[in-house]
């Protein structure tokens, strides 16, 4: 069997580019993005705010328009698919936001919303309360939790609720977009562990997105680095996380929070040392690196030309695809912090 969930070349841009003697103005907020997760794997899609998590996510699920490039669902394109199709994709392919408090309607019980997928796609009524309840059971919750509001819920739970709403259609992929990140540490834990038994138990394929390695790394097979929507390195967990090959995933990897303190005060010197902040961004010339203007190891050739993602100078010991898009990853690999 193929990848369930495949990504090719997906370039979003957002309204209409402005143009000036023929060429565009705007910056695609994702630009040419290719990944695969397999039935079973967690991929993490990890980047600063506004580097295009979100509209990947949505453009996969059809709620934004691709430029260019594919979504393959189970081998097939569903990238153009009519509303009509999307019904049937939405059997397979749902999605888990990051806040459960606006994602859940306050004024219906949570059986009228873990229905609601179920009532669209047309589902046989009298199937309705019992695979509700079931996917109640699935993440958790007891069964009473049926006739309740969101209010009644904790955040946590609430999530949960968004996890069943997910579930209730027996779907084969499902789209996290930063599933815990309103939740606080203990919370967070809990619901990672009920994504990964799942994920296991049913054989998900899942896309984690998040703002920082740490909380990707527990979950995730793999790893994609998105950097101003493009892909800066890709490859599995333990590489990217352990020997970042490009000076953005060093960055990001120093700025993960980590809970000891002296852990976290080593990782902030280290970021430190290597000059780079995580906001801040300024845009780069087109046709650069787009991290030239923040990289410790910018040289002219990073400012005129892309890089292709190349395997990574330590592929040969380790892991197939790991991939990294820096001219000077050789380098790169000697400013890990220790
Ligand atoms: P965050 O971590 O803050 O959720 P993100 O990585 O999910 O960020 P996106 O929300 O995908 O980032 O945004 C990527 C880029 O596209 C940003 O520059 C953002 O300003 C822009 N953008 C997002 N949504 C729209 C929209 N509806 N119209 C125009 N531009 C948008
Ligand atoms: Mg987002």
């Amino acid at each position: 069997a193929g990848p369930a969930l495949e990504v090719r070349d997906l370039t979003v841009r957002y309204g209409r580019p402005v143009r000036f003697g023929g060429t565009a103005k705007t910056s695609p907020a994702v630009d040419g993005v290719s990944f695969d997760i397999a039935p079973g794997e967690t991929l993490g899609l990890v980047g600063e705010s506004g580097s295009g998590k979100s509209t990947i996510g949505k453009a996969i699920l059809g709620l934004q328009p691709a430029s260019a490039g594919q979504v393959l669902l189970h081998g097939s394109d569903i990238t153009r698919a009519s509303l009509r199709q999307r019904r049937v994709t939405a059997i397979d392919l749902r999605v888990v936001f990051q806040d459960p408090y606006s994602s859940l309607n306050p004024a219906q019980t949570i059986g009228k919303t873990l229905t609601e997928p179920l009532r669209v796609l047309r589902v046989p009524k009298d199937q309705h309360r019992p695979r509700a309840a079931e996917a109640l059971a699935a993440v958790g919750l007891p069964a009473d939790a049926i006739d309740r509001y969101p209010a009644q819920f904790s955040g946590g739970q609430r999530q949960r609720i968004a996890i069943a709403r997910a579930l209730v259609c027996d779907p084969q992929v499902i789209v996290l977009d930063e599933p815990v990140s309103s939740l606080d540490v203990s919370t967070q834990a809990q619901v990672l562990n009920l994504l990964a038994d799942l994920r296991d138990a049913r054989g998900l394929a899942l896309l984690f997105i998040a703002h920082d390695l740490g909380v990707v790394r527990f979950l995730a097979q793999r790893a994609v680095v998105l950097y101003r929507g493009q892909v800066m390195e890709s490859g599995p967990i333990e590489e990217v996380t352990q020997r970042p090959g490009h000076p953005y995933t060093i960055a990001l990897t120093a700025a993960a929070p980590v809970p000891q303190p002296a852990e976290q005060a080593r990782r902030r010197a280290a970021r430190e040392a290597l000059g780079i902040g995580t906001a801040g961004a300024t845009p780069t010339a087109a046709g650069g690196c787009p991290f030239a203007t923040r990289c410790p190891l910018v040289t002219d050739v990073c400012r005129t030309e892309r890089v292709p993602l190349t395997p990574a100078v330590d592929s040969a010991t380790s892991g197939a695809g790991w991939v990294v898009a820096c001219h000077h990853a050789g380098q790169a690999a000697g400013m890990r912090p220790a």
